[in-house]
């Protein structure tokens, strides 16, 4: 069977070489007799690979040494009350920009532990832009500064960082995790659930200075606290095996094939831009979001009929093209195109777009 041109928006499409490198292996890794599905997370064989991931992903991002790279589970929604048993812990105060949906939900799950300040929202545009930062407004003694970097719903992306000062910058990047450098020192804390640039779902990256970590909440479940899988490398309890082989698969072909972040980049604005420059000249379909803030990896679109649209998302999946239908908040279209997707695979939907623009005006 042929595959399809995935444009969901998580779980994702994962690069080709990495599906067929983890089938090869799957019913013997590497000599060891056994799936990596199957092997003790205690074994030096698994030991070894988890090393590598997390080796891997400090390369490539450039982490430094004095920041914790934790594989956990529950997802980047864990992070939302994660971060604030862990850091919201001397002034009890902190900082947030609604920027969408998932920076909303950070808020109103920190806002349980601590004061919460919304410092800016574009909600009144539902959300097609950055809003711009009044440094005047930023709680002094803030314990941290949350953003949303990517917004994967809404389609924008921050391309300049606020500057918070002493206040530790906190980032949720979990659809644009490695589409590009990122300055990691710039930050106290990044996170990401990997299912849309990295991994099958199930791991959550945490990249955490190393003085945040200790000094969580009381009542802190075991299990919330950075400082136990910290201590223990990731591996407190049973990580999950799999997904962090299939993401070391993953970052090998970042690293190997594409040749960096930087490069990454590269990629992803050629490609981006296919899509944006149809969407700027054509008569039917146009981007919702404001021209500076676009993100590479989620671009949302539109025509002016409800009909037109539904026509479309049905024919494009009947020709190969799928999971192209908008969130429910925005409706439309949505092309999420992470580090996977192919050019041609953008290119071929660019070509398709035109010819059903032709045939329906
Ligand atoms: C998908 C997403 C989330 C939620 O991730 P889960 O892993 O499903 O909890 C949070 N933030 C952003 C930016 C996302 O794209």
């Amino acid at each position: 069977m042929a595959r399809v041109y995935n444009f969901s928006a998580g779980p994702s499409v994962l690069p080709e070489k990495v599906l067929k490198t983890a089938a090869d292996e799957m019913f013997d890794y590497k000599g060891s007799g056994q799936s990596v599905m199957e092997m003790s997370h205690r074994s030096k064989v698994y030991d070894s690979i988890i090393k590598e991931a997390e080796s891997l992903l400090r390369e490539i991002m450039n982490i430094p040494d004095n920041y914790k790279v934790l594989f956990l589970q529950g997802g980047a929604w864990s992070q939302f009350s994660m971060i604030p048993m862990n850091l919201m812990t001397k002034s009890g105060k902190a900082d947030y920009v609604v920027t969408g949906q998932w920076a909303n939900k950070a808020q109103q799950e920190a806002s349980r532990y601590g004061e919460v300040n919304v410092v800016a929202s574009s909600k009144d545009k539902t959300f097609n832009y950055i809003p711009k930062l009044d440094p005047s407004k930023f709680t002094k003694d803030a314990d941290y500064f949350h953003i949303c970097i990517n917004n994967t719903i809404y389609g924008t992306c921050y391309h300049e960082l606020p500057d918070t000062g002493d206040v530790p910058l906190v980032g949720d990047i979990s659809s644009c995790i490695c589409s590009e450098p990122i300055d990691v020192t710039k930050f106290g804390l990044l996170y990401a659930g990997a299912q849309k640039n990295l991994a099958p779902a199930g791991v959550t990256i945490v990249i955490v200075r190393e003085d945040l970590i200790g000094n969580a909440m009381d009542f802190t479940p075991t299990m919330y606290n950075y400082k136990t899988h910290a201590d223990n490398d990731s591996m407190f309890n049973t990580p999950p095996c799999y997904t962090i082989y299939v993401m070391k698969l993953v970052l090998e072909w970042i690293k190997n094939d594409i040749g960096g972040l930087e490069k990454m980049k590269e990629r992803n604005i050629k490609k981006a831009n296919i899509l944006y420059d149809f969407l700027d000249n054509s008569k039917m379909f146009r981007g919702t979001v404001v021209k500076e803030d676009r993100s590479l990896m989620n671009v949302p679109f539109v025509t002016d009929s409800e009909e037109l649209n539904t026509k479309f998302i049905k024919e494009a999946e009947a020709n190969g093209f799928v999971n192209l239908k908008g969130h429910r908040s925005v409706g439309g279209m949505r092309a999420s195109i992470y580090n996977a997707m192919p050019i041609e695979g953008v290119e071929k939907l660019v070509e398709f777009m035109r010819k059903f623009e032709e045939e329906n005006s």
